[in-house]
């Protein structure tokens, strides 16, 4: 066998770590960190190494699937498609709403999903669109489109150069970090304290990153805004503001003024549970440190007024003046361009935009607004269950499993067994694809080629890295872009040869290139769409390459087609395995805002109403004795999928039920021993771990397990079931302002299934 050494980025995770694969022939055969990658330099965790696992894992799909009845047969791509187009033929053509789509969360690490995932969206034209975003983190995109004006101009912390973080409702220290990309989170956290600066973490469990930090606050789970008032209402009132970068950017200080007038800390205490003096103090540490930034994540997003948390994050980053300085919150500059680079229409001056609309169309059942074109997961199952025009008949998925994943998953289950057809292109049979009627397998991580487009725009850092495929395609298999581009053929009515799919793929790169040719800045030195799509297509390229390339020369760092010796181009990123820093984060203001008036706007009129009707007027609320629950996230764990993997999820069981000492003793509760959880949708039975690391009033299940499902493939996941805790979840409750699902927070009860002493 012939031994080498390939490089690639790991696609697991968002912190985009540099593996080295060590390869005999085509079987990989060692994992380790890239030492010389330029962003991770040898970083990896536990997941990483599973790639090893994930490749060899005899439960993923290696050919098409068709289901009749309870029974799967392998088939070849034709007749599989040929399936798909019988399917959903009649389907569509009864109306194109009849179909739905779901992408799951792993689509924003895959280059092809990222650039032909949208083909399949306008062929198909189904105002049914759901993705995981609103599960997980609709709230900061609606936060940053409205007060920065684009989706993903999301201020990162300047983690390298910051001496003091605030980090809200996440655990990076298992999650690596999420809408901040970043390896080796506990590296650099740890670096701020060596430098003599402080981490504090605010959370109702204490995390691994809270067992780490200088300082851990509980809060009470859905009291994140609360306690964030209290923060700008200190910073207002004892005279600290400073905008420093953001002075001149900024309208709405006023209003933000007036409404954190009724946020005192003696105000929000009794709510948040963290004391009036402690919230002070960490407002002054805010604003006085000299190189300081908030970070909230998840728990800050998946709760009731996750909107109105995600924005006074950066409402905190702006007044303390730590918006857009070193060592504080910034913008990434992303080597792909687009959206979160400054490029204007001509004659537009710096910082102006369109800014961000929402509700151009609402969903049938429950009238819930869409939001950057998708509507909230938490109405799919709505949309399919209930009749009339526009009921939703079949379903494609692309990745995810939201019937573990999105709340009140089993209305979900029941309402995917009862369409007409679904697709699904996904590695496994799982809970959700079980149901499809096809399903389509995509190459392993190791053939496929990848850069991650959409997470190097959150990066702490400007880097560039590209990795090729690692090994060539089987003869049975399709690279996922051409499957996804197949699929757009057949619901554009143009089939699904692979003719068709070169059409559609031409197609692409001709809009995209018509689009850089009118775009100011974009470097392309007078020449015309025809002469750039040759140039694009030389050395064979074909896909999402042609596209990468094409984002890369026209980029902020990019080489404009040879106009710039020095710039980047997708030959210099083959040519850099290790990838290519870009340097530190640097000022961005105003360049980096979309907005109308050129502005950040700090009090956008759809929050400011927020607040005053709901926010406020919660202020009342104190603990009443219920308990509530929360979720949480663990090093071996990210998708659903990577409980197949035995090396991630053997050991101690982690899918338990954590509960305080105080809370176990008066409930009965006995460790190990299973209770029985109910919420208003749903209940479950779970073993229970006490653990003083978790607030009173607080239960804690973690989220992605419940892996006991008839039909399912996944014959590892099924010996480490656990119990699914978004059978608990309430899909009625939303944030209104995202239409992001509630899961922290969730009323529950519990009751003990063997009395304690028994
Ligand atoms: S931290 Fe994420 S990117 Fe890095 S090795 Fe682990 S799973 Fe992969």
């Amino acid at each position: 066998m012939a031994k080498r050494t390939a490089f690639r980025t790991c696609p697991l995770c968002e912190a985009t770590c540099g593996l080295e694969l060590h390869m005999d022939d085509d079987e990989l055969t060692l994992v380790r960190g890239d030492r010389d990658d330029v962003f991770s330099r040898g970083y990896l965790c536990p997941k990483g190494t599973a790639l090893k696992q994930l490749e060899a894992d005899p439960d993923r799909l290696r050919a098409p699937m068709v289901r009749t009845g309870d029974s799967w047969r392998e088939v070849g791509w034709d007749e599989a498609f040929a399936e798909i187009e019988r399917g959903l033929g009649p389907i569509i053509e009864a109306s194109r709403d009849a179909v739905g789509v779901y992408l799951g969360n792993p689509n924003a690490h895959n280059l092809g999903a990222m650039v032909m995932g949208k083909v399949l969206l306008q062929a198909l034209g189904s105002a049914n669109v759901f993705s995981a975003s609103t599960v997980d983190q609709m709230p900061k995109q609606v936060s940053a489109g409205l007060m920065f004006g684009g989706a993903l101009t999301v201020p990162v912390p300047d983690l390298d150069r910051c001496d003091y973080l605030l980090i809200l409702g996440a655990n990076p220290f298992a999650s690596n970090g999420s809408l901040m990309t970043v390896p080796d989170v506990p590296g650099r956290l740890r670096a701020i304290r060596a430098r003599g600066g402080r981490f504090v973490v605010v959370d109702p469990r204490r995390s691994k990153t809270a067992e780490e930090a200088d300082e851990h606050l509980f809060i009470r789970p859905g009291t994140d805004a609360h306690f964030l008032f209290g923060l700008v209402h200190t910073i207002i009132r004892e005279g600290l503001v400073r905008l420093g970068a953001a002075e001149g950017h900024v309208d709405g200080l006023e209003a933000v003024s007036r409404l954190a007038e009724h946020y005192a800390p003696e105000v929000v205490a009794p709510t948040c549970g963290i004391d009036a003096e402690t919230i002070r103090r960490v407002a002054r540490d805010l604003a006085t440190t000299e190189r300081a930034a908030v970070y909230g994540r998840i728990g800050t997003c998946t709760q009731e007024f996750g909107t109105l948390a995600s924005w006074l994050v950066d409402v905190v980053n702006t007044l303390a003046g730590n918006l857009d300085r070193e060592g504080g919150a910034m913008f990434t500059l992303p080597a792909t361009g687009g959206a979160n680079t400054g490029a204007t229409k001509a004659g537009t001056p710096a910082g102006v935009g369109r800014g961000v609309r929402f509700g151009r169309r609402h969903s049938r059942v429950r009238d819930l607004p869409e939001f950057f074109g998708e509507f909230p997961v938490a109405a799919l199952a709505e949309e399919i269950e209930a009749p009339g025009d526009g009921q939703i008949r079949a379903l494609i998925t692309v990745a995810g499993n939201p019937v573990l994943s999105t709340p009140d998953s089993g209305a979900l289950d029941r309402a995917l067994g009862s369409l007409d057809f679904m697709v699904s292109v996904d590695i496994y049979r799982n809970e959700t694809t079980r149901h499809a009627n096809v399903i389509l397998p995509v190459p392993g991580v190791l053939s496929r080629s990848h850069y991650d487009v959409a997470l190097y725009s959150l990066a702490v850092r400007n880097v560039a890295n590209y990795s090729p495929p690692v090994i060539g395609l089987k003869p049975h298999e399709l690279p996922e872009w051409e499957v996804l581009l197949r699929l757009a053929g057949i619901v554009a009515g143009q089939g699904s040869t692979a003719e068709a799919a070169a059409v559609l793929d031409d197609f692409v790169l001709t809009s995209q290139v018509q689009k850089a040719v009118a775009r100011e800045g974009s470097n392309v030195e007078g020449r015309d769409a025809g002469e750039l799509f040759e140039m694009l297509s030389t050395g064979g390229r074909r896909g999402p390459e042609r596209v990468l390339d094409l984002m890369l020369r026209t980029g902020p760092y990019g080489d404009g087609f040879g106009a710039d010796p020095e710039g980047l181009s997708l030959d210099v990123l083959e040519a850099n395995p290790h990838g290519v820093d870009l340097g530190p984060l640097q000022p961005r203001l105003p360049d980096v805002l979309r907005t109308p008036s050129g502005k950040i706007e700090l009090a956008p009129e759809a929050i400011v109403e927020d607040v005053e009707t709901r926010l406020t007027p919660s202020l009342a609320r104190h603990a009443n004795g219920e308990l509530v629950l929360v979720g949480r996230r663990d090093l071996r764990s990210n998708n659903s999928w990577m409980h197949n993997l035995e090396v991630l999820v053997k050991g101690k069981p982690r899918c338990t039920l954590q509960v305080h000492p105080d809370d176990a003793a008066r409930l009965g509760l006995v460790e190990g021993a299973d209770a029985r959880v109910r919420s208003r949708v749903g209940a479950l039975e779970i073993p229970v771990e006490i653990t003083d690391g978790i607030m009173p009033g607080v239960v804690s299940i973690p989220h992605g397990w419940g892996h006991d499902a008839a039909g399912a493939e996944m014959e590892v996941a099924g010996r480490y079931a656990g119990v699914n805790t978004n059978l608990l979840t309430d899909g009625s409750q939303l944030d209104p302002l995202s239409g992001n699902a509630v899961l922290n927070g969730i009323p529950v009860t519990v009751e003990a299934l063997v009395p304690a002493g028994a």
